[in-house]
């Protein structure tokens, strides 16, 4: 029985044993988890012989596929020579060569690097660089911090007081630090212009007790792939600067060349150092969904804050696993990738789920069809309760593992897309729908 590998069996096992995570327990029973037995490439495999297109790229972290020989091949070389070390007193080439390169990413303009162990540990460690350095500046009262309506910045408690996503969030509220909630922009309400001016006017009151403004630079993620405009970026990080706040990007989804660019940042086309973020977080694709990892890039005013014959005025903040070797390496293969070019593969791709996905727009059900590079979503009209998991549950018959959020219904795939693989998943996908909603079928 304890090594029974069947479906069901590996279904009861998980549930008796295994607390899942972002899940009712209690309804995982009726909707069981799906065991998978390996990946390869896009694909994922059960038990029973079938396959399942990882269109969420499972949860955003998977860059070039399950099981990618490249990405293998650096971290088992790394396992033979140093899994890890600690990165205080001691340190060593990967994490060297990892700093050096993302820092070279940004011309220079964010050139020290803090290593995390995953996404929320970056947000953590981002929201205390930025009240601490004004602290070590002499201004201790700068001590709050501004997030977007609907951002998503990570469930450990700080984090979660700059995320405004209810489901995750009210169960804590008691226990979370208040942060300022401003509206977000979003390409559906054309609202751009009257979210700068509630920023402006919060940041105009405030900024002496403000230390930095967080948001998820061109895509909110867990919002529902909420997009806005480079030129929003922009206006943001000016009005920062004249108000001495910092700007923390959080990159932990759209990095490593999610949205066109290595860094969501660079549609921004910055044109000297002050018109980069103050902080850019990396976390999910940077080591292509292998090991956990997670990065804070910032800069030398930052970290120059910090250095003083004082103990107590440096960053007194670690991770068992900061700088993890096997991780490192990891996102070095990455880094590799797209020093050879990733970004015109990922362009190409793009072009080919547009395409593909074009004729979706005249499906009754389909609205505000939108895309950012390699993430492309779409709302669904007048969907019923409990449609995430009906489409969810309905895809997966159709090869192809989607979870939409709420009525949004996006893909995220590993960046291995050609034209006959986008042709198939626009097919997948109305099929899905044509199951759900059979009168509104535009095949
Ligand atoms: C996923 C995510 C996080 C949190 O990362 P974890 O590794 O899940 O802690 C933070 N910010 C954004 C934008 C994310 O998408």
């Amino acid at each position: 029985m304890a090594d029974d590998r069947s479906t069901a069996a590996l279904q009861r096992r998980s549930l008796d044993a295994v607390w899942h995570p972002c899940t009712q327990m209690a309804r995982a029973e009726r909707v069981p988890p799906l065991p998978i037995a390996r990946g390869d490439g896009p694909w994922l495999f059960d038990f029973d012989g079938h396959r399942y297109f990882d269109a969420n790229s499972s949860w955003w972290v998977n860059l070039f596929g399950h099981a990618d020989i490249g990405i293998n091949a650096a971290i088992k070389k790394q396992l033979d020579t140093l899994p890890h070390v600690m990165l205080a007193g001691c340190t060593h080439e990967p994490a060297i060569r990892l700093a050096e390169r993302l820092s070279a990413r940004t011309g220079g303009a964010l050139g020290h690097v803090f290593f995390g162990s995953d996404g929320a540990s970056a947000v953590e460690i981002a929201l205390k660089q930025s009240f601490h350095s004004w602290r070590n500046l002499g201004q201790s009262e700068k001590r709050e911090f501004v997030c977007l309506r609907n951002g998503y910045h990570g469930e450990t408690i700080g984090a979660l007081a700059v995320t405004d996503v209810a489901i995750f969030r009210d169960a804590y509220d008691p226990l979370l630090m208040r942060a300022h909630i401003v509206d977000s922009p979003d390409s559906r309400l054309g609202n751009e212009a009257a979210a700068l001016t509630a920023l402006r006017t919060l940041l105009a009151e405030r900024h002496a007790h403000i230390a930095a403004v967080i948001l998820e630079p061109l895509v909110q993620g867990a919002a529902g792939m909420v997009m806005h405009s480079p030129d929003y970026l922009r206006q943001v990080r000016a009005m920062t600067r004249e108000f001495g706040v910092h700007l923390i990007a959080d990159e932990i989804a759209v990095g490593c060349g999610r949205t066109g660019q290595f860094f969501a940042w660079q549609h921004t086309q910055p044109a000297s150092a002050d018109q980069w973020p103050d902080f850019i977080l990396l976390s999910k694709g940077i080591t292509a969904g292998t090991l956990p990892l997670s990065l804070v890039l910032t800069t030398d005013a930052v970290y120059r804050a910090f250095w003083s014959e004082d103990v107590t005025r440096g960053f007194l903040h670690s991770h068992s696993y900061t700088g993890n070797a096997l991780a490192c390496a990891a996102a070095n293969a990455v880094l590799d990738r797209f020093d050879a070019g990733q970004l015109q593969h990922n362009a190409e791709q793009a072009s080919q789920l547009a395409e593909a996905f074009a004729p979706l727009a005249k499906h009754a059900r389909v609205a505000h069809l939108r895309q950012q590079g390699m993430i492309l979503a779409f709302d669904v009209e007048a969907a019923p309760a409990g449609f995430a998991e009906a489409f969810h549950l309905a895809a997966r018959r159709h090869e192809l593992l989607i979870r939409p959020i709420g009525r949004t219904v996006y893909l995220m795939p590993p960046y291995l897309i050609d034209a006959h693989v986008a042709r198939w998943l626009a097919e997948a996908v109305r099929r899905t729908l044509a199951d759900l909603f059979p009168e509104s079928d535009v095949a």
